[in-house]
């Protein structure tokens, strides 16, 4: 048996205090179905868990037009899919909550766990970057924001200093006719880890592509971003030729191991398909599919 406490922040002043003062082995707990999985497993050494749920901040979804979408750090996947402004406007967020874990999963797995888990194949992490998410982090320094492009800086590891936990995480307003979606590959049809993941970000000014964003999961050491797929499509109406050169772009940059859930060749193949895939589904959701 592993002698662990458990203690409940009721602020975000309060938990920034016991991270603090519990030094590297407390940490914050917002679902658990990593973090108490790893302790369990004794991969992950935990003295106190920091229950962040109670924290008002992080357990909210508001929204605004002109300013955007927060999603506190510890709010679980089955009420962001649930909640209707999210659906309309973000569902890059949608398809990636639905298919974290099953059922049970969702209720607690929160997005500000599968980003601190800094997992390469966490799911919800491409479809945070292509929809430009910024991880809104407190610590004993204060408050500072940090694009979830970069936040992640190798498997399991990312930016956060000692005491420093995410609050929440914000997104812009959706830009007019623009759509992203986002998908993984997997062996099964649930509960599995991804072989490959994407996301896409598209805006149209007419028929051409204005801005893009391509982001892939699964193929390197943290998600990707692959500037080149998106300059493969931006100025240019969407044809089968640009498609297909951002797709390439994308194989490109992969850089995947093999393992036993997929082989380099497969998983590059498969960044290909995906990124295409996405990229069909981004326009037709701009065009209001
Ligand atoms: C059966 C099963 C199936 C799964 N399927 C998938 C899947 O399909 N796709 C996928 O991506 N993942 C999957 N996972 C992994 C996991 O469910 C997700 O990564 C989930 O989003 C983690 O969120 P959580 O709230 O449970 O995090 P926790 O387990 O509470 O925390 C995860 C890590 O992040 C830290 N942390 C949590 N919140 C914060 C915060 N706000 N600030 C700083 N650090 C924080 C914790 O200390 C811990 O190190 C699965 C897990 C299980 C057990």
């Amino acid at each position: 048996m592993q002698k662990v406490r458990y203690t409940r922040a009721n602020s975000v002043e309060e938990a920034v205090a016991l991270l603090e003062k519990g030094g590297a082995t407390a940490r914050p707990l917002a679902g658990g179905t990593d973090l108490i999985v790893q302790a369990r497993e004794r991969r992950r050494k935990v003295d106190l868990f920091v229950d962040i749920k109670p924290i008002p901040e992080t357990n909210e979804i508001t929204f605004d037009p002109a300013g955007g979408l927060t999603i506190g750090a510890a709010v679980p996947a089955y009420r962001i899919y649930g909640n209707e402004t999210v659906s309309r406007l973000y569902p890059a967020l949608v398809d990636a909550c639905r298919v974290i874990g099953g059922t049970a999963i969702q209720g607690r797995a929160s997005l500000g766990g599968n980003l601190c888990n800094s997992s390469p194949a966490a799911d919800s992490v491409p479809a945070m970057i292509v929809l430009e998410g910024v991880a809104n982090i407190a610590g004993p320094r204060g408050r500072r924001s940090v694009p979830v492009e970069e936040f992640n800086t190798g498997p399991g590891q990312n930016v956060l200093q000692p005491g420093e936990f995410v609050v929440s995480i914000h997104f812009p307003p959706p830009a007019r006719n623009s759509g992203a979606a986002w998908d993984r590959f997997i062996p099964r049809n649930e509960m599995d880890i991804a072989v490959v993941n994407a996301g896409v970000q598209l805006r149209f000014e007419g028929d051409r592509v204005s801005w893009a964003k391509v982001a892939i999961g699964a193929v390197a050491p943290t998600a990707l971003v692959v500037p080149a797929a998106a300059e493969a499509l931006v100025g240019k109406p969407l044809s089968d030729a640009t498609i297909e050169a951002a797709a390439e772009a994308a194989r490109q940059a992969a850089r995947p191991i093999d393992d036993m859930r997929g082989s380099i060749r497969q998983r590059k193949h498969l960044v290909g398909v995906y990124v295409a895939r996405m990229i069909r589904k981004a326009a037709e959701r701009a065009r209001g599919g």
